[in-house]
């Protein structure tokens, strides 16, 4: 179940969370036309702080953009809308869903003047996989599931559409199991999870499927490799044969909810040399870095914690 908060944001006010309703026949209900972003707010040591809420609203307009719905709102009125949000709901913690979806008002799937809604909700949320998931990892299958082809639909828009494929990996992952499947492309190359971008570690290089592989640009994924080359590992965006995943020294996947979770078996197999200690080392590496950010551990040179608090 959703754990409630007081307010949620739209169209410019925030409004008690049972308030936030609409219409049976709004448009992004009949054709999944909701451009959104998932994003966090962490309690660190600079006090609550969203988690590259820039890079985020920038996706947002990416996707709304190639749907042609049109956003009324600039990124830096989101990005204080976010901040608000989070700020007068008292989450020192929090997962935000933003969505930008073309609302009530016309029927067809080529609506031009459908109105947009634009909607900002923040809750608290726990460990996406599990509470041990980052520290165990999670076993995870090949799905019998490709991902959406370039052709078909942009798999770098992150719209509400995209997420009936996410569903049926999950769904059959789930009746598999396992925590996760992982979606191949329709040529067979590796491509994601259902919700999350995948990392394997060979010979001490850190390997993910390009953009070109089906994927969405995912913003942990560039944290990933921000943090990686910063400590001089090298990072190679390549294509990957499925196979490549049964050699791995090391399996991880990234995203706004998964974070850095290890994938401890895959279609069975054990991932990695036999486990012992530090059986992990570069993702556990990774994972100091990244949770570094909020205790300050790891200096945020990026400028990619957003006070909530002006
Ligand atoms: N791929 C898909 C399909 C996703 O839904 C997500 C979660 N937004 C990701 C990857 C990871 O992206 P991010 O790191 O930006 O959350």
């Amino acid at each position: 179940p959703i754990q409630e908060a007081d307010f949620i944001w739209k169209n410019g006010e925030l409004i008690p969370w049972a308030e936030a309703t609409t219409h049976v026949l709004t448009h992004a209900l009949l054709y999944g036309t909701c451009a959104f972003e998932g994003s966090r707010a962490y309690q660190t040591h600079k006090g609550t702080c969203i988690f590259r809420t820039a890079a985020h609203v920038e996706r947002l307009i990416y996707s709304s953009k190639i749907y042609h719905i049109p956003v009324p709102y600039t990124a830096d009125e989101i990005i204080e809308a976010t901040r608000r949000t989070v700020r007068e709901n008292n989450l020192p913690e929090a997962y935000i869903r933003t969505n930008v979806y073309l609302g009530y008002g016309e029927m067809s799937p080529a609506a031009v003047n459908a109105p947009t809604d634009v909607t900002i909700a923040a809750f608290p949320w726990g460990r996406y996989m599990g509470a041990d998931a980052i520290e165990q990892g999670v076993p995870a299958a090949i799905s019998s599931w490709r991902r959406l082809a370039p052709s078909t639909m942009p798999a770098g828009a992150k719209l509400a559409g995209n997420y009936l494929s996410s569903r049926l990996i999950a769904l059959e992952a789930r009746r598999a199991g396992v925590t996760e499947g992982i979606g191949l492309t329709a040529e067979g190359m590796v491509s994601e999870a259902g919700s999350a971008n995948l990392f394997v570690v060979k010979g001490g290089r850190l390997i993910t499927p390009p953009v070109a592989a089906s994927i969405l640009n995912g913003i942990t994924r560039d944290t990933v490799i921000t943090l990686a080359k910063d400590q001089g590992i090298d990072v190679v965006e390549q294509e990957m044969p499925r196979e490549l995943l049964y050699g791995a020294d090391e399996l991880f996947f990234t995203g706004t909810a998964a974070e850095i979770t290890p994938i401890n078996r895959v279609d069975g197999l054990p991932v990695g040399p036999a486990s012992g200690e530090n059986a992990r080392p570069i993702t556990g590496a990774l994972q100091k870095a990244f949770f570094g950010l909020f205790t300050g551990e790891t200096s945020d040179k990026w400028g990619w914690l957003d006070p909530v608090e002006a």
